[in-house]
């Protein structure tokens, strides 16, 4: 069942892991297919996925396809597209410069680059919980009403969009942000836009 899914699936892993956004094991990626949803499997690595490394499970977490267990992060999943009717895919990452700001308790808040702005405003930062644990999916879950893409305390970064390249874009293009933001603090510092070029921003959307 959902081999299509599947194959895309494989794909975008394959993708995150070439650019280095999904070392080893780490991360997982799933696909809402109504009332079911595909996920990568636990201990799976998200660069060389093949159809044993996916199942499909309920809205209750239950498995219902497939010969390993979810990924542990399940819950997270579950409770993305449960608030947010249209996300249709979602990849949790542990991507190295998303993962500083998340390792440093750091929300990414400063007005930096309009297209940020445009798309994100800011990405917030949910306090740490145990990894797997209903506690973490609880604390991630308060931002997914607003915001698309969450970084995780001392852990990673999840994002959700309409579809799996949507999902997987907002990852590159935050990673690649949150690499600008570093690079400008070794040259002194981003310059920070203005409250009224932001609000400039905002009456594009
Ligand atoms: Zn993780």
């Amino acid at each position: 069942m959902f081999e299509s899914i599947k194959d895309e699936i494989i794909l975008y892993g394959k993708i995150a892991g070439e650019r280095n956004l999904t070392p080893g094991i780490s991360g997982n990626i799933s696909v809402r297919c109504g009332d079911k949803i595909v996920i990568t499997t636990s201990g799976s690595a998200n660069s060389f996925l093949n159809y044993d490394d996916l199942c499909v499970i309920d809205f209750e977490g239950n498995l219902l396809e497939g010969t390993n267990k979810a990924s542990s992060e399940k819950f997270v999943h579950i409770e993305f597209y449960k608030k947010r009717p249209e996300i249709g895919a979602i990849c949790h990452f542990h991507s190295p410069y998303l993962t500083s700001f998340a390792a440093c308790g750091c929300a990414i808040t400063e007005k930096v680059l309009p297209e940020i702005i445009y798309m994100f405003d800011e990405i917030p930062l949910a306090k740490y919980a145990l990894p797997g644990s209903k506690l973490l999916a609880q604390e991630t879950a308060k931002y997914f009403d607003k915001y698309n893409v969450v970084l995780m305390e001392n852990h990673g970064v999840i994002s959700g969009g309409k579809n799996l390249k949507d999902a997987y874009l907002n990852i590159e293009l935050c990673e690649s942000y949150a690499q600008t933001l570093v690079l400008s603090k070794i040259l002194g510092g981003a310059k920070i836009l203005s409250d009224s070029q932001v609000n400039e921003i905002y009456s594009l959307r």
